[in-house]
């Protein structure tokens, strides 16, 4: 898909560890999907990703760890 950016590249899929910090505490989530711009870097992630990425981000900062990190696709809960 061309980039409505810059006009230059194409969009294409990549996998990219989101991070959020709140109070001391520090919640990594990684291998989120989103498309990428190879010409200008713009980057999309679609709202149904950005929703469970929100909720990711709010659940291991809701938790007891200082640094909490999860992967995108699974539920399981990884506290560094
Ligand atoms: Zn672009």
């Amino acid at each position: 898909m061309r980039c409505e950016h810059c006009d230059q590249g194409d969009r294409r899929p990549v996998k990219q560890a989101k991070l959020a910090e709140r109070d001391g505490k520090v919640a990594v989530v990684l291998e989120v999907p989103m498309e990428e711009c190879q010409a200008c870097g713009e980057r999309w992630l679609p709202w149904d990703f950005a929703r469970r990425l929100d909720e990711l981000l709010t659940a291991i900062l809701a938790s007891d760890v200082e640094v909490g990190t999860r992967h995108f696709g699974t539920h399981d809960a990884s506290a560094a």
